[in-house]
Parts: C-alpha cells; sequence; structure tokens
C-alpha cells in the first residue's frame, strides 16, 4: 500500500421502500405507518452500500450491509427475511442480496478474508448497516460508539435493531471527544491522524457516525476530504432540497445534520459526499492522496 488511501464503495444489495423513508421529511406514525404498509406502487428500489476503505495503517470496513441469509437465492424472499427480522421491519426493508453481492462475498471477490480487515467501523446498528456483521468473523477488531451501543435500551431501537445480528460479537466502543467537527462538535479519530475521523451526526439514531476520510492536511487550501454519511442524508436530494428522511428518532437533529453535510460539500478540498442509500451513485473508487 502507497501513500493513498482509496475509497471502495461495496453495493451489498437493495431495499424495496416506502418513499417516506428516504424523504419523509418527518418522523411520525403516518410515516411509520407508511413504511410499513405502503404498496410496491409508492416504494422505491434503495442500493445499501458499505466502503472499503484502505489506508496505508490498515483496511477499514466501513458497515456490512445485508446478509446472504436474507436472500439464499439471490432474490426477494419473504420467508428468508422473515426469519431474521420482525414482521414490521420485514415489511420496511423487503430486501434482497443478488448473488456475489453480500459484503463477505465481494470481498472474497478481492481476495480478501475477513482477518485482512484491521477494523470495521459500525456506523449505526440498523439491520441494512450490520446485518452481514456475523459473516465478518475473524476481523482483526469492530468498532462501534458507545452511544450507539448505550441507547439501544431505547423502545424505538428495540424496534428498529434487532439484536441477534450483534449479539456474542465481541466488540470495541469508543467514546467520543470534543472537536472541530460535526454538527455537535464530537467525533473520533481512529488513527490518532485526522485521516479518519467518526463524526457523530445524530437524528437517524442517537450515536450514529458519517465518517469524513481526509489527507490529514491541517491547512484549508491543501486539506482534500471525503464524507460518507451513513443515513444521515440517504441521497444527495436530503441535503441539497433540506428534507429530512422519515426515519429516524429526531427530525431537529436530522436537520442539523444535513445542514452540516451541505456546508461540507461547499468546501474547498470536498472530492466527493457519499450516501449508503444513493440509486445515482457511481461505485467508483476515490482516492486521496496524503499529505
Ligand atoms: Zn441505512
Amino acid at each position: 500500500m502507497g501513500k493513498t488511501i482509496t475509497i471502495r464503495p461495496l453495493c451489498c444489495g437493495y431495499m424495496r421502500v416506502s418513499e417516506s423513508v428516504p424523504f419523509g421529511n418527518d418522523v411520525s406514525l403516518k410515516n411509520s405507518a407508511h413504511q410499513i404498509l405502503a404498496r410496491d406502487a409508492n416504494r422505491v428500489v434503495l442500493p445499501v452500500y458499505a466502503f472499503l476503505i484502505e489506508h496505508p495503517q490498515g483496511r477499514f470496513l466501513i458497515d456490512a450491509g445485508f446478509p446472504r441469509e436474507m436472500s439464499p437465492k439471490g432474490e426477494y424472499d419473504s420467508k428468508a427475511v422473515s426469519a431474521l427480522l420482525p414482521k414490521h421491519l420485514a415489511q420496511l426493508y423487503r430486501p434482497w442480496v443478488p448473488r456475489g453481492m453480500a459484503v463477505i462475498e465481494q470481498l472474497e471477490a478481492l481476495g480478501l478474508k475477513p482477518s485482512d480487515l484491521d477494523c470495521v467501523i459500525l456506523t449505526h446498528f440498523d439491520p441494512d448497516h450490520i446485518g452481514g456483521l456475523k459473516s465478518l468473523k475473524g476481523a482483526k477488531r469492530i468498532i462501534v460508539a458507545e452511544d450507539e451501543y448505550f441507547w439501544t435500551c431505547r423502545t424505538v431501537y428495540r424496534a428498529r435493531q434487532p439484536k441477534h445480528f450483534y449479539d456474542g460479537v465481541p466488540m470495541e466502543h469508543y467514546w467520543f471527544k470534543g472537536s472541530d467537527v460535526g454538527p455537535n462538535r464530537w467525533a473520533y479519530d481512529v488513527l490518532g491522524d485526522g485521516t479518519i475521523v467518526l463524526v457523530n451526526v445524530p437524528g437517524h439514531t442517537d450515536g450514529m457516525v458519517s465518517v469524513l476520510v481526509t489527507n490529514g492536511e491541517l491547512l484549508e487550501h491543501k486539506h482534500r476530504f471525503a464524507l460518507l454519511t451513513s443515513d444521515a442524508a440517504f441521497t444527495p436530494r436530503n441535503w441539497r432540497e433540506k428534507i429530512t428522511p422519515g426515519l429516524g428518532f429526531d427530525p431537529k437533529l436530522q436537520r442539523r445534520g444535513l445542514d452540516w453535510i451541505a456546508e461540507q460539500e461547499k468546501r474547498q478540498g470536498c472530492i466527493a459526499v457519499l450516501t449508503s442509500h444513493d440509486p445515482d451513485m457511481k461505485s467508483e473508487v476515490i482516492t486521496i492522496d496524503l499529505a
């Protein structure tokens, strides 16, 4: 590995969700009901991305997508989905994972085993982000924010985040520290050099992070970075048109998150802002030269 960082988007399947999941513009009972009951005509197909970051200091995987078990033949399989998700989530997501697209299969295609991953970073505990976690057994580290883990005790998350996807998986919890970045200025610098910074962007969940990947340069005119928003935004439309996703717990915080993302996109040195569910995203590898 040279003195560059690469970010490889990995499309790990799809979900057919109510339009109000990405563009509900409020978190309400009406939206929640629509998300579960919507007919196909009122649903949109969204991709589910994980990201592989190759860094001179190691390989980092951001999120794990849905697992193969949810879609044994590579198609939507309501029985297989219902075996892994409670009824309301099975209806909310209607997910499938085409053959070869589960995260572990994509790593294998790149010649990688879980033990080649230095760190798996979980942005939050929703099933479309951690469903494939158990297939990554053998990764050197798996990390999640203490705030994300702690707040799984809230009723809303118990309904959203089935425990069996992470139960029994050894995981390190980290604490956010005061930071110059992020809507509430809390972040965790994974390597201590500013090149991979997990920025707390609450609103979708309490402890969710967006991932800032930078060249580590502090001088503004030399600073280069890419931002992986996770579900602070589902697509660029969220921050460009100021529409909050309808899946979350606090629309005010979601709005602050979108404002922060919009600011980042305008900053000098911004190479890309990538979400986890953008149907128009090109799966191109992004390269950042280190300072
Ligand atoms: Zn998601």
